[in-house]
C-alpha cells in the first residue's frame, strides 16, 4: 500500500498586538463583535499584547491593530513601542485614521479646552490636573501616521466586525486586505 501522505504542516498563526490609544474602546468591542467567528480566528491568529490579554509590551508580531489618536506623551510612546515590533500596523477606526472625536479640541487649543472643562464651571471646577504622573498633553491630537508609518487604513466609528474579520483573515491567508464597498463606513 502507499505510504501515507505526511500531514500538511500547521499554519503558522500570525502573532495580533492590539492597542487603544486616544480612543473609547469602541473599536475594541467591535473586534470582540465578531462573537462565535473569533473561535475560527483562534486558528489563524494568537493575541499578543493588548488589553484584551493584559499582556503589556509588546513581542515581535506581525500585526498591531491600534484603536485611537495620539493625545499624550504615553500614546507615543506605546505607538513608538508597537511600530519597532510589528510588521503591520493598521490604524483602527476614526480616531487612528484621522483623529476622530478627541480630534474635535484640535479647534480650540489645549489651554482653552483645559480650562473650560476644569475651570470655568458652574461649581469652580477642581483646577488643572497637574499630577506628575499624569503623561503630558501633546498640542494637538495626532492620527496615527503622523506619528509613525502605517500599512492600513481600517475606517468606521468602529469598523464593524465584519470588516475587522475581513481584513484579519485576507491578511492571515496571505491577501492583500480589500473591503467590499458596503463594508467601508468613515462614521
Ligand atoms: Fe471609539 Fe469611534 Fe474612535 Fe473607535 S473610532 S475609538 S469607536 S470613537
Amino acid at each position: 500500500a502507499p505510504a501515507p501522505l505526511p500531514a500538511p504542516a500547521p499554519r503558522r498563526r500570525l502573532r495580533v498586538a492590539t492597542a487603544s490609544l486616544a480612543g473609547c474602546f469602541g473599536c475594541h468591542m467591535s473586534f470582540l463583535d465578531m462573537d462565535e467567528r473569533l473561535v475560527g480566528l483562534i486558528d489563524l491568529i494568537v493575541l499578543d499584547r493588548s488589553p484584551l490579554t493584559d499582556i503589556k509590551h509588546p513581542g515581535p508580531c506581525d500585526i498591531a491593530l491600534v484603536e485611537g489618536g495620539v493625545c499624550n506623551a504615553e500614546n507615543v510612546h506605546v505607538l513608538r513601542e508597537l511600530r519597532r515590533a510589528a510588521k503591520v500596523v493598521i490604524a483602527l477606526g476614526a480616531c487612528a485614521v484621522n483623529g476622530g472625536l478627541p480630534a474635535m479640541r484640535n479647534h480650540r487649543g489645549l489651554e482653552d479646552i483645559l480650562r473650560k472643562v476644569y475651570e470655568e464651571r458652574p461649581d469652580g471646577g477642581a483646577g488643572i490636573p497637574d499630577d506628575p504622573e499624569l503623561p503630558l498633553l501633546t498640542d494637538k491630537v495626532h492620527p496615527l501616521h503622523e506619528v509613525v508609518r502605517v500599512d492600513y487604513f481600517l475606517p468606521g466609528c468602529p469598523p464593524s466586525a465584519d470588516a475587522i474579520h475581513k481584513f484579519l483573515t485576507d491578511l492571515a491567508e496571505g491577501r492583500t486586505p480589500r473591503l467590499a464597498d458596503a463594508l467601508l463606513h468613515f462614521d
